[in-house]
């Protein structure tokens, strides 16, 4: 069996890295059945002309282009929606991915796996501004998630088709991938990729990434734990605060028949149980409108995250 498979190569103005890039993703892939999804996101220099050309020369390689820059995420839900094949590849396009490894997330997701994931162990970044962050990061997506992997950025993955459906990647959540697909029922696997330093180009990104990252996160873990059920999250959250209005109420209560006439607490404790009262009714309230959201949600999520350019 020789499945197929779809390398996707979000781009944005890698101007000389391409041509290279293709021939070394060729070179390695020469006895698998592969199409390349090349997404131009919006690329302002050479990048289209150079795509034009490579998709002439080899009938493997077709282009997707965006009207305008949408981000790597984007770019790849672009290459996704516009690829056919079986297993699906992303990878970056300014060479510091190796096209050699493909063949062996391959032969480790043969072993009966639904995601592989490149683990840059010897990675060629910049140590404080990078390598460092992405150590936290990493970290952190592992322990919210639950999902425990060394290197969720890096761009270098195998994933069925089929445990991607119903998938919707927004801001920079490609990297959570790995992890939603486990939440699905897959099973992911690691294995150490190479890493080059850039030789063209500059790098898209700084240190500002790790904190839309953790940002990220938290919408992730809202999305995961309660997007079918928001209302458990509010209104359950109004119930322990109905339970400590009706306990500051009642203390306040005893507090007016106790001994002290005035006592210095009966003032505070009303206050309190104002407060955890109309605090109880603003969460079932909003609890009420999240469950309207998420339906409709659910309604329009055909809906993309990118337009093309000839839209
Ligand atoms: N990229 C993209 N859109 C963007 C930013 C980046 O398609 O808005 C592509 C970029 O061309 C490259 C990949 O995403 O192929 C990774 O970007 P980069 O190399 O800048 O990230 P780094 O390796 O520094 O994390
Ligand atoms: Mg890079």
């Amino acid at each position: 069996m020789n499945p197929s498979i779809s390398i996707i190569i979000p781009i944005y103005n890698e101007e000389g890295n391409l041509i290279p890039f293709f021939e070394s993703i060729i070179r390695h892939c020469k006895d698998l059945h592969i199409e390349i999804i090349a997404v131009d996101d919006g690329s302002t220099d050479r990048t289209p002309d150079e795509l034009s050309r490579a998709a002439k020369d080899d009938a493997r390689i077709k282009v997707v282009r965006l009207k305008r820059n949408f981000g790597q995420t984007a770019a790849l839900a672009a290459g996704i929606d516009h690829s056919s094949g079986e297993i699906i590849i992303p990878i970056d396009g300014d060479g510091q991915n190796d096209p050699a490894d493909i063949p062996l997330l391959l032969r480790k997701l043969d072993e009966g796996y639904d995601v592989v994931s490149g683990w840059r162990k010897d990675r060629k970044d910049k140590f404080i501004s990078r390598v460092l962050p992405s150590l936290f990061a990493n970290k952190l997506i592992s322990s919210v998630t639950g999902v425990r992997l060394h290197d969720y950025g890096c761009s270098l993955k195998a994933y069925r088709r089929s445990i991607l459906t119903g998938i919707q990647l927004n801001g920079e959540m490609h990297r959570f991938l790995p992890a939603w697909c486990v939440w699905q029922g897959g099973k992911v696997a690691e294995i150490h990729v190479k890493h080059h330093a850039r030789t063209k180009g500059k790098s898209k990104y700084g240190i500002f990434r790790t904190f839309k990252v953790v940002v990220d996160l938290i919408t992730l873990k809202f999305f995961s734990g309660y997007l079918a059920k928001p209302n458990y999250l509010f209104s359950g959250t109004g119930f322990v605060f109905l339970i400590l209005g009706g306990a500051s109420a009642a203390f306040a209560i005893f507090d007016k028949f106790g001994p002290d006439r005035f006592s210095k607490l009966r003032i505070p404790l009303l206050l309190l149980a104002v407060f955890f009262g109309l605090g109880a009714i603003f969460l079932v309230l909003m609890g009420l409108l999240a469950e309207l959201l998420t339906r409709l949600y659910f309604q329009v999520r055909h809906q993309k995250p990118y337009r093309l350019m000839n839209e």
